[in-house]
């Protein structure tokens, strides 16, 4: 990242935590906080058992259900889905699960992102990363944006954020309409009730939602007992990330879109999907620490990261942000991705931890991490003549 990008992301950060650090401490989101660590724990413990019941509500509620054990096998099923709908543009929302998969680099359809922030990312083509959960162009300035979408969309906004949305959404509406497919991830999955929960303040999920076949990808950690305990996780991950209450909007979607309005007769497709895919994703999930499945996202662990604020989104993996990313990849990947990923750039200060509303101890997973590394050849090593390299270059690497 360029300098000026890590201060334009430093300063969004900062504007997150004087809202979040005003919010955690009110008494109800202390208890929502104690209990949404409760449904996490858990959710873990009955992992299974929740899994199948999941499986079983999806079945009664007309939801289809497939079980990807590796991002290939995501991506296998999403191909098989593309080709039967001959879809040839796709609605996309924004979703860390559809970037640990590497959807938009497997696809060769048109995918149109339909979250402002991500579609700038989109529109910028190149060191595109997303550097926030939330927030995916925090670390851009209204005038870079500006000239971003001037050059991409062929228009002649000035550096006005107003401006600027609605040129970009009267674009993606433009594009989406010949959609007929959307694809999104899910926030957090009901077991009982078969629910499949999402957040947003564009109201675009539900544009996704809206397509012939909506396609949901997500993992199998974001499984809770019920409604009430999904919910739960979804304001608490709001309250974190954005510092607020709630978003604009939550769909709460529980099969296709049917009417029986007409003699009784069940139609299916008034204006909803008529069909609604879910894969659950492993990838690794199953082999990670108990604690990394915690996570629900609210992406408050970098925002207070040291590292994080110095270097950026290299700090992390594809869509997995900081040091809980660099854990991830040891299973979503290998010990040598976790170590690319910038296991040794942590400083075990343990900040995450003390910001995390699940406590997730991202250090002492880290330092535990360094060990095992060490033991199959990834840790940091000396190139030529130490005492040389440090007078060239103020470091010995
Ligand atoms: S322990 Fe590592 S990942 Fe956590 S805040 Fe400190 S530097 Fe960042």
């Amino acid at each position: 990242m360029k300098p000026s990008e890590l201060e334009t992301m430093r300063k969004s950060f900062n504007t997150v935590k004087e809202r979040s650090s005003s919010i955690k401490d009110i008494p109800s989101i202390k208890r929502l906080t104690s209990r949404v660590q409760e449904i996490k724990k858990y959710s873990f413990d009955n992992k299974d058992e929740l899994f199948n019941q999941a499986l079983e509500s999806f079945k009664r509620n007309d939801i289809e259900v497939k079980f990807a054990e590796t991002s290939d096998d995501a991506l296998h099923i999403i191909d098989d889905l593309l080709e039967e709908y001959d879809a040839k543009v796709i609605a996309k929302a924004k979703s860390n699960t559809l970037g640990e998969i590497g959807l938009k680099e497997h696809l060769n359809i048109n995918i149109i992102e339909t979250d402002l922030g991500d579609r700038i990312l989109q529109l910028k083509k190149v060191d595109n990363k997303p550097v926030h959960p939330t927030g995916p162009a925090s670390h851009l300035s209204v005038s870079e944006i500006a000239g971003i979408v001037n050059e991409s969309l062929g228009v002649d906004v000035g550096p006005e954020p107003k401006e600027i949305m609605e040129v970009v959404r009267s674009d993606v509406l433009k594009r989406l309409e010949s959609a007929g497919v959307g694809i999104s991830g899910a926030n957090a999955i009901a077991a009982e009730e078969g629910s499949l929960v999402m957040v947003h303040n564009e109201g675009n999920i539900s544009i996704v939602s809206l397509k012939d076949l909506h396609i949901i990808v997500a993992g199998i950690d974001k499984i809770v007992p019920s409604l009430e305990d999904a919910i739960s996780v979804v304001k608490l991950e709001t309250t974190f990330a954005t510092g607020n209450f709630v978003t604009s909007y939550m769909n709460v979607i529980s099969g296709p879109s049917k009417t029986a309005d007409i003699e009784k007769k069940l139609l299916k497709n008034m204006y909803g999907a008529e069909r609604v895919v879910v894969i659950l994703l492993d990838n690794g999930r199953s082999e990670a620490i108990e604690e990394c499945l915690y996570c629900i996202g609210c992406g408050n662990c970098i925002v207070h990261c040291p590292v994080y604020n110095a270097v950026g989104n290299e700090f992390g993996f594809n869509n997995y942000l900081g040091g809980r990313g660099v854990a991830m990849s040891k299973f979503i990947e290998d010990d040598e991705t976790c170590f690319n990923s910038g296991l040794y750039m942590c400083t075990l200060c343990g900040l995450c931890t003390l910001n995390c509303p699940l406590s997730i101890p991202t250090n002492e997973i880290l330092e535990n991490m360094r060990k095992l590394s060490t033991d199959v050849g990834f840790y940091p090593k000396a190139h030529g003549n130490i005492m040389e390299n440090v007078r060239k270059n103020n470091s010995p690497y």
